[in-house]
């Protein structure tokens, strides 16, 4: 698994606190340096093939196609792709153009990952959005018609002052659209955000409880309906559109991110580049990368595991636990979860997995399982 951040965009949405920056000054600097580190870092996947392939953000369709083209020739000379693999773009819909899209399609992109959020101009204008509803749609139905026939949207919910009948139309027109797969969010109000400001200034509410289970339930009512699988709390899918990158991540597989503020995970250990596309560069132009690595002892890979696996459809597998880190801790989760409500989970055939009640306290049962917590 390959993941390259691209740290730009054009604006800051108010909720974002992704690493990005809204200026595109050091953009060729900073390509410069992800090739670099393509090189410098070849040898760390276990096996060096690659069979997803992610560009994330930040905005990676600000980038023009020569660039685009430049960064994956490059990646091809020491990361070899399986034949089938997945390569997935996350792209704003402002920039995705007939041409465009033709474009990316040519250059083996093969899944899309729209950042929509909403159809609704009042909201995107209030995210601080860079589109309307009407160009998400024209977006969408270009991209299937350039023949992506595997693209997923992004929605946020859960935003103050939505009723329920705009989160519905919201639904409804997502997924009236040609896409397989569909990923949304409860809006989280991080630090040092716009909307953290806005939240403490009194400008905006947060919704209670009360209202964002009632926008989950109205998603998972209406994506069932509409034939998709919640194969994760925040994700859906449906005709075989799971998506294999984050798949892989929930399943704690290695992977590689190059990038400023990129992530790696190599099953022992995790390391981070700075979160600083001036640092970033420097760091890798000196041939030492600005970075921090952090050992993972056996507690926190189980931790770390029940944590990701209890938002799956595979849920977390008792057998898997006592193979991987000893009987200690498949006794520890099963006297955890006598303290968890019957209600929220079922266990069947030594595989835990959370109820439909169960999934709105996901965080909160995993602390009951996990051994830091
Ligand atoms: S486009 Fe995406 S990465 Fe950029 S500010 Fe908005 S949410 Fe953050």
């Amino acid at each position: 698994m390959l993941y390259i951040h691209f740290p730009f965009c054009k604006q800051k949405c108010i909720y974002c606190n992704f690493y990005s920056i809204a200026s595109l000054q050091l953009k060729e600097a900073y390509w410069d340096a992800l090739c670099k580190e393509m090189d410098m870092k070849k040898y760390y996947l276990p096996n060096n093939q690659i069979d997803t392939l992610y560009f994330g953000g930040g905005t990676p369709s600000l980038c023009t196609i020569s660039e685009l083209e430049k960064i994956i020739n490059h990646l091809q000379i020491s990361y070899p792709l399986n034949e089938g693999y997945e390569f997935t773009m996350e792209c704003n819909p402002e920039q995705l153009t007939k041409a465009y899209l033709s474009d990316l399609k040519s250059l083996g992109i093969n899944r899309l990952s729209i950042g929509v959020q909403s159809f609704n101009d009042e909201i995107l204008k209030l995210l601080r959005r860079c589109h309307s509803g009407a160009q998400a749609v024209v977006a969408v139905e270009n991209a299937a018609a350039a023949g992506f026939d595997n693209l997923s949207l992004d929605l946020i919910y859960d935003i103050a002052f939505r009723t329920a009948e705009m989160w519905r139309a919201d639904l409804c027109q997502a997924l009236s659209l040609p896409i397989g797969h569909l990923s949304c969010y409860s809006l989280t109000v991080e630090e040092n955000t716009t909307l953290a400001r806005k939240q403490a200034q009194g400008v905006l509410y947060q919704l209670d409880e009360a209202e964002t289970e009632r926008d989950y339930a109205i998603l998972e009512e209406m994506t069932i309906q509409a034939g998709f699988e919640q194969y994760e709390i925040s994700n859906f899918a449906k005709n075989g559109c799971i998506s294999r990158h984050n798949s892989a991540y929930w399943n704690r597989k290695p992977y590689l991110g190059l990038g400023a503020a990129a992530h790696s995970f190599n099953g022992n250990s995790r390391k981070w580049n700075v979160a600083d596309v001036r640092r970033y560069i420097s760091g890798i132009n000196a041939g030492q990368p600005d970075e921090e690595t952090e050992n993972l002892s056996l507690v926190n890979q189980y931790d770390e595991y029940v944590l990701l696996r209890l938002r799956t459809k595979w849920g977390v597998n008792l057998s898997e636990v006592a193979d991987s880190f000893g009987e200690k801790y498949r006794n520890h989760l099963l006297t955890g979860l006598k303290t968890v409500n019957s209600a929220y989970y079922t266990l069947q055939n030594d595989i835990l997995t959370l109820t439909y009640t169960g999934r709105l306290f996901a965080d909160a049962i995993a602390m009951e399982l996990m051994a830091m917590a």
